[in-house]
């Protein structure tokens, strides 16, 4: 059989390699939204480029900036991480893996060993979402007439919607917004806090609440002493795949065991990650038994609204919101787990 392999090529581009903050809030401002983007580790970007999904006629490279290479604090007073620290980085740091091991699970699962060399943390929460029928080869997307997402109209996920579904698939979002951490965000006007979740909007085409030419620069994580976390990922593959759900919870318990805050958050069930509030809330005030957590997981289930645009059948990745809260929960409260098949 004669297989014909295309090597996909990206576009020409100008590449600026700044030097300095300023110089890239500036370059980055100086060109609009549809001209100019930034550029971390490359690892979503560039294959993207390839497929045209983004055709930037110049490229910020953050590489140089050693701002967004610190990392100061700890667990128990707080951290400020670089958004351009690398995952491997990020996965593997002492003070990350003692004192905010859901953190360092997440980055560690994101794709392959080489990706994660390259991929930054800040990268990753700006990432793009995704969707079976956009993350395709530009031939593959024009004999389909493209979608509302990229150079078409129609969304064929929902036909008749007016609005994109592709899906939030980060693996650090869902923690850092469990955490509450913030985000540092630079640009023209100056420098911004926002909480994470405030980074995301519904929407699978204008996923980030932030402005083109805004650099995050830090993610700022407080206290992680005396905090229960974990961070559950699904997905078809093992070895490397982007999630079709994860779950991270973080919750705090008095010294009778009494869950005193809670945080509930799904990744790749909506355009951006999907607090669940209704969950964590029946949570604080009791004790972490098989029956509090069964309704948790209950209530979790609920809002998750996965559509049929990424791997697997919607209604299995709606059935796998309860089992996988379930099971994060009786992890943290030291119940036993049921095996994974
Ligand atoms: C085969 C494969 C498997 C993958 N699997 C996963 C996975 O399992 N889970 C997962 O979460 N991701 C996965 N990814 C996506 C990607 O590798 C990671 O999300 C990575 O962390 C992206 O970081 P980066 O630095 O390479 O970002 P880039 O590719 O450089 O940028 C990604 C986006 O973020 C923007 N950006 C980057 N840095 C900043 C900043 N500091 N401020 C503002 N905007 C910024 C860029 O403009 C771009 O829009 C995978 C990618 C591939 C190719
Ligand atoms: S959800 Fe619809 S508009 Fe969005 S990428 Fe998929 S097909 Fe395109």
């Amino acid at each position: 059989m004669l297989r014909i392999i295309h090597m996909l090529r990206l576009p020409p581009f100008t590449y600026l390699s700044p030097r300095s903050l300023t110089e890239a809030v500036t370059m980055i401002a100086n060109q609009g939204p549809q001209d100019a983007m930034l550029v971390a580790g490359g690892t979503d970007l560039y294959p993207n480029m390839k497929r045209r999904q983004f055709e930037p006629k110049t490229l910020v490279g953050l590489r140089q900036l050693r701002a967004l290479r610190e990392l100061t604090g700890n667990a128990r007073d707080g951290l400020t991480i670089g958004a351009g620290l690398t995952l491997t980085h990020v996965s593997q740091q002492r003070d990350m893996v003692a004192g905010y091991p859901a953190l360092a699970t997440a980055a560690g699962l994101v794709s392959t060993p080489q990706l994660r060399n390259m991929g930054t943390i800040g990268g990753n929460l700006c990432v793009d979402t995704r969707c079976n029928y956009y993350n395709q080869t530009y031939w593959w997307r024009q004999a389909i007439g493209f979608c509302m997402k990229k150079d078409g109209e129609t969304c064929w996920v929902a036909p008749g919607s007016s609005r994109c579904w592709a899906v939030s698939s980060s693996d650090t979002a869902p923690v850092l917004m469990a955490l509450n951490a913030q985000v540092r965000l630079v640009g023209p006007a100056g420098e911004r806090l926002l909480p994470v979740e405030n980074l995301y909007r519904d929407d699978g085409i204008v996923y980030l609440g932030k402005r083109h030419d805004e650099i995050l620069t830090h993610i700022l994580v407080p206290p992680g002493a005396g905090l229960a976390m974990a961070y559950v990922k699904v997905r078809r593959r093992g070895a490397f795949d982007f999630p079709i759900l994860g779950v991270a919870v973080a919750l705090r318990r008095d010294d009778t065991g009494i869950c005193t805050e809670a945080r509930v958050v799904l990744g790749a069930v909506a355009s951006s990650p999907l607090l669940a509030a209704e969950a964590a809330a029946v949570l604080v005030g009791q004790r972490l038994t098989p029956e509090v957590i069964d309704t948790a997981a209950q209530v979790a289930f609920r809002p998750a609204k996965p559509l049929d645009n990424t791997d697997l059948t919607l209604s299995y990745r709606k059935k796998m919101v309860r089992v996988h809260v379930t099971r994060v929960l009786r992890q943290l409260a030291g119940l036993p787990v049921a095996p994974r098949r």
